[in-house]
């Protein structure tokens, strides 16, 4: 099977984390396995689970079939909100359900602020990255507030911090924030899910004339012409290999600020500040 050709980002810890990847998110169990097979097979190597998915067993049967050799494959999982004071034991489950010895990046899924365990947690990872067993550890929906905890009382930065972010929510005052510390970005709904009319907006279906691309490929471009980490979802072998095709050409400037200028503060996702779901 051969790789796609996508670039890498090095993170702070000096991982190197393929750019794109394929996201698993409400891929129903029973047919998670052959999505990720899918994938790997159209080329894909970097995949984003999470514990809550319900999925890791079946990402690890399909990478397990798949034979390609587990140092060229990026596995990334979260520990869900209600292990966060038992993080060491629900990251061993997950590298079970898995069948891995290691992940290449474990995150806190949300941030849970109300309940106050998320530096209990962070702590674990720390000591989880030691152990060698997650090559990166980052957060998930952390807000600067967050952050700002862990780095005031650990002093270790977080790799990455995966957030809702798309054009109509591209939440600059936290990209900022991660781009002074050195805290990558992960869009997650980078296609704001397929809820929006983004794909039919005039200046999308402009640049997408102009360079001869789709909608998606557009705003995917968007992403990755910002540095940002993506991992677009699709369970279609066509959209996967579309969605992969964006780094033969680049957009324009202008058509870069039309985008920016979709901004409205839309999250479809919940809150981060609020979400309480356990
Ligand atoms: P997304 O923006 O990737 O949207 C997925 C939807 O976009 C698909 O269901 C499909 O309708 C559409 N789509 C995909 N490719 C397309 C194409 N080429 N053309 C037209 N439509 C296309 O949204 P997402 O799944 O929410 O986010 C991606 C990944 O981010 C998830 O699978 C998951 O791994 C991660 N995620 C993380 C969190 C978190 O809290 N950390 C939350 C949500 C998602």
């Amino acid at each position: 099977m051969t790789a796609l050709q996508i670039p890498n980002i090095t993170l702070n810890n000096g991982t190197s984390i393929p750019q794109l990847g394929s996201g698993v998110y409400l891929v129903a169990p029973g047919e998670a396995e052959g999505v990720v097979s899918s994938a790997l097979e159209a080329g894909y190597r970097h995949i984003d689970t999470a514990t809550i998915y319900e999925n890791e067993a079946e990402v690890g049967r399909a990478i397990a079939s798949s034979g390609i050799p587990r140092d060229e494959l990026f596995v990334t999982t979260k520990l869900w909100n209600s292990d966060q004071t038992r993080a060491a034991e629900a990251f061993d489950e997950s590298l079970d359900r898995l069948g891995l010895d290691r992940v290449d990046l474990y995150l806190i899924h949300w941030p849970q602020a109300m309940f106050g365990e998320a530096l209990g947690a962070w702590k674990s990872l720390i000591e989880i990255a030691e152990s060698g067993r997650a090559s990166a550890i980052g957060v998930s929906n952390f807000e600067i507030s967050d952050l700002q905890q862990l780095l005031d009382e650990t002093g270790v930065v977080p790799a990455v911090n995966q957030i809702e972010l798309h054009p109509l929510h591209q939440r600059r005052e936290l990209v900022a924030f991660c781009a002074e510390h050195g805290i990558a970005i992960e869009a997650w709904g980078p296609l704001a899910q397929g809820k929006s009319d983004l794909f039919e907006r005039p200046e999308i279906l402009a640049a997408a004339a102009a360079h001869g691309k789709t909608p998606a490929q557009v705003v995917l471009r968007w992403h990755v012409q910002q540095d940002r980490i993506v991992f677009p979802k699709t369970t279609r072998r066509e959209r996967m290999l579309e969605n992969a095709d964006i780094f033969d050409f680049a957009l324009e400037a202008d058509e870069m600020a039309a985008i920016d200028a979709y901004e409205a503060g839309t999250n479809l996702g919940p809150d981060p500040r609020t979400f309480d779901v356990r």
